[in-house]
């Protein structure tokens, strides 16, 4: 395992870095604000092959793979966690497609969502708790010419952005894990977008409800293998989104350890920046070397994924451990700031905001410790 970066991932760094800073580092004050994701932003980052970055060239990628988007997501979370958060659910749905749809889906959708011209929502949780999928209570109706569905997804990212939806459902008179994925298109019948949350982070990502009432799904719409519908969301958890979260988990850390030295070398106190203080410095060091621990973790997680090896022991873990080592790094970065560290001039405390945000979404940090665990410790 090498993790020196290649000379591609290098260039990618640097030009992801750079359109961060020009494009969207301004918008950050207005999103605060009016809470809403810039569709012309979306648009650039589509035209410069942000979505694509981890689909094959065949499919209308520049398939870097999962390493690279491990580094595109941590450096526009760099910047802004909110949009990070939008993008990478943009990427797992436009993933999802290439790796799990049908060849007619494929065919028909991959170019555009390598583009960001459609995007996709992947749609699994229900107000019965995101941790318990077999309890999923929306259902699928074989009606022989078609798939008719009904049911409520909450607190789905991109929902009232995405011209597409893979919804997970429970097949009528299945069995307890009989559940189908489908491909639902925005206007079809019965399909609509409910109620807009209001988030305490992430803001200029919009999270939502996704509606199904009696909703007519072709049968071209199956999405991967009839009964296989836990198993695809739970592949498209892993591979993307748990990856995406520990992303914008090394993005909020590196930005809170940046701001942390700056402040600390201008800050004066007895006559001396308060850099010279050893427990400002310890604040320091822990931020250092947690941000180094995760992005070990993270990084190995996203290559284990392109080897396209077994990897959600090293996911999950990754997703646990960044998520918190985030929380504590952005917590200790607002100390040092001081008061001003409570002051909204200051993106110290949207730091905090948006890094309480990582640990529910894409499987709580609980359940990533038992996915963790049992794997660790329980003979097979
Ligand atoms: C910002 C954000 C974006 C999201 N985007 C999407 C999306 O695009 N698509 C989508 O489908 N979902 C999305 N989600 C939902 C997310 O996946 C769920 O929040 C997550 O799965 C947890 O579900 P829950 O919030 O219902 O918590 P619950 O499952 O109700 O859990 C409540 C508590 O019980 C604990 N718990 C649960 N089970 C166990 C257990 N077996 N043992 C011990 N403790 C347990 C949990 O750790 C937690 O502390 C998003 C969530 C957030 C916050």
């Amino acid at each position: 395992m090498d993790f020196q970066p290649t000379v591609q991932q290098d260039l990618l760094r640097k030009a992801v870095r750079q359109f961060a800073e020009d494009e969207i580092a301004p918008l950050v004050n207005e999103m605060e604000i009016n809470d809403d994701t810039p569709l012309d932003l979306v648009g650039k980052m589509g035209d410069q092959g942000f979505l694509g970055v981890a689909i094959p060239a065949e499919y209308g990628g520049t398939g870097m793979g999962h390493l690279a988007r491990m580094i595109m997501i941590e450096e526009v979370g760099r910047i802004s966690a909110g949009i990070a958060m939008a993008l990478q659910v943009m990427q797992m749905g436009a993933g999802m497609v290439v790796d799990l749809g049908s060849a007619a889906q494929k065919a028909k959708y991959s170019p555009l969502l390598a583009q960001g011209k459609i995007l996709v929502a992947p749609a699994i949780t229900e107000s019965s708790g995101g941790s318990d999928l077999e309890g999923l209570s929306t259902r699928a109706v074989d009606e022989g010419e078609y798939y008719s569905l009904t049911g409520r997804k909450v607190f789905i990212t991109n929902s009232h952005i995405s011209e597409l939806a893979v919804i997970i459902a429970k097949n009528e008179g299945g069995a307890k894990r009989d559940f189908s994925a489908f491909l639902i298109e925005n206007g079809t019948e019965g399909f609509r977008r409910g109620r807009m949350e209001r988030k305490i982070g992430f803001h200029g990502c919009i999270t939502g409800e996704l509606i199904m009432e009696n909703c007519r799904i072709p049968k071209e719409n199956l999405f991967g293998d009839k009964g296989r519908g836990l198993a695809i969301a739970l592949r498209g958890i892993n591979d993307y989104g748990r990856m995406g979260m520990a992303g914008i988990a090394l993005g909020l850390m590196q930005a809170s350890l940046e701001a942390s030295v700056k402040f600390a070398r201008e800050r004066i106190l007895y006559g001396k920046p308060i850099s010279n203080l050893a427990p400002i410095q310890f604040k320091i060091a822990e931020i250092y070397a947690d941000l180094e621990a995760s992005r070990f973790l993270a990084y190995n997680a996203a290559w284990l994924i392109d080897q396209k090896k077994k990897s959600d022991t090293q996911v999950s873990s990754a997703k646990f451990f960044s998520t918190e080592a985030a929380l504590q790094c952005t917590r200790k970065a607002m100390d040092i700031y001081g008061a001003y560290g409570c002051m909204k001039d200051y993106p110290l405390e949207r730091y905090c905001r948006d890094a309480q945000l990582l640990v529910p979404a894409d499987g709580t940090n609980d359940i990533m410790r038992i996915i963790a665990g049992r794997n660790l410790a329980v003979k097979k």
